[in-house]
């Protein structure tokens, strides 16, 4: 370590403010003191973000959860958590304390947080801004499923057509005979369906990764910096998960599959033009048979 980084690596572990670093897969990989100590992390542990956060549920210390079914507000949360180049929110703690918590994503996924105690701040204003909180997180939020919606994912879209130093794939996943299982089974167990597909799905989506509901069984997957042979992998994958799902308890031999078309961003694309690409692989693997994955021409 060099003399500076030395005097940084001091001077963060002596510091009120807490600071912590996630690589790309969402590991720990670095944690001052008062970050350890507000999220009860012994030194040198570097715990999945997600596990980290179950764990301090489970023993209701840490970041307070409010939804009462942790992996609801899990999938919920991953959906939207690290894809921006900052976000700044405020969080609290079980022990009473509010964080001003920012997160600042680099392009090879690496994140830095950084968080202030603002307990001691005027409290007269903090419904307004939670209430303000709330209402950003609903406006991102499909509502069945509680991954991302159409206008967060399009957002994402926007970013990644704008940086074309590094292109990266859009992937439309379809649902077979969505309307024949709706029939069969009723818009219920439709229901059901649909959220145990988007559920299995954002388990597989790597942080820098957004996956949404984009319309009534139709999704989106934005996959920045990553070629259509990952992307095929990574869809593969995917539909292998949700082939063995069987998400109906009083059918319990039903399965069902997806289809989905992969489209590469290419310099000068604008957001329709690459959705459309992406559209027209997926009309063919419906043609083709369903249960499959097509990438553009
Ligand atoms: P394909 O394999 O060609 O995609 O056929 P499909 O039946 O999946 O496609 P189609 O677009 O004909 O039908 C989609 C169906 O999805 C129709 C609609 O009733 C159903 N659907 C849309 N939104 C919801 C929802 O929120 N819940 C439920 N249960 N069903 C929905
Ligand atoms: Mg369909
Ligand atoms: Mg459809």
């Amino acid at each position: 370590m060099d003399e500076i980084s030395e005097k940084l690596f001091h001077l963060s572990d002596n510091t009120p403010v807490l600071i912590a670093a996630y690589d790309g897969f969402d590991r720990l990989r670095y944690a001052n003191g008062a970050f350890r100590s507000a999220f009860f992390l012994d030194e040198g542990e570097t715990p999945l973000w997600s596990d980290l956060m179950r764990r301090n549920f489970k023993a209701s210390i840490g970041t307070v959860v409010r939804d009462p079914d942790f992996e609801t507000w899990l999938i919920s949360t991953q959906s939207r958590r690290g894809k921006t180049g900052f976000r700044e929110f405020e969080t609290d703690l079980a022990d009473g304390r509010w964080l001003w918590m920012t997160e600042t994503i680099q392009n090879d996924g690496w994140m830095l947080c950084i968080a202030n105690d603002i307990t001691r701040l005027r409290s007269h204003g903090r419904s307004v801004r939670q209430d303000r909180d709330r209402a950003i997180k609903a406006s991102y939020t499909d509502d069945l499923t509680g991954v991302a919606n159409r206008r967060f994912v399009n957002a994402r879209m926007e970013e990644m057509v704008q940086r074309l130093d590094v292109l990266g794939c859009v992937c439309l996943l379809d649902l077979d005979n969505f309307k024949y299982i709706n029939d069969r089974f009723g818009h219920h167990s439709g229901d059901i369906i649909l959220r145990d597909f988007a559920v299995r799905i954002q388990r597989q989506v790597r942080r820098s990764d957004c996956f949404g509901r984009v319309g009534g069984e139709e999704f989106v997957l934005v996959l920045p910096a990553t070629s259509t042979s990952e992307a095929e992998l990574i869809v593969e994958r995917m539909l292998a998960a949700i082939r063995k799902s069987r998400p109906l308890r009083q059918k319990a031999d039903f399965g069902y599959t997806f289809s989905a078309g992969i489209a590469l961003a290419i310099s000068g694309d604008v957001v329709a033009d690459v959705l459309s690409r992406a559209d027209t692989a997926l009309y063919s693997a419906k043609i083709a048979g369903r249960n499959r994955i097509h990438l553009a021409a």
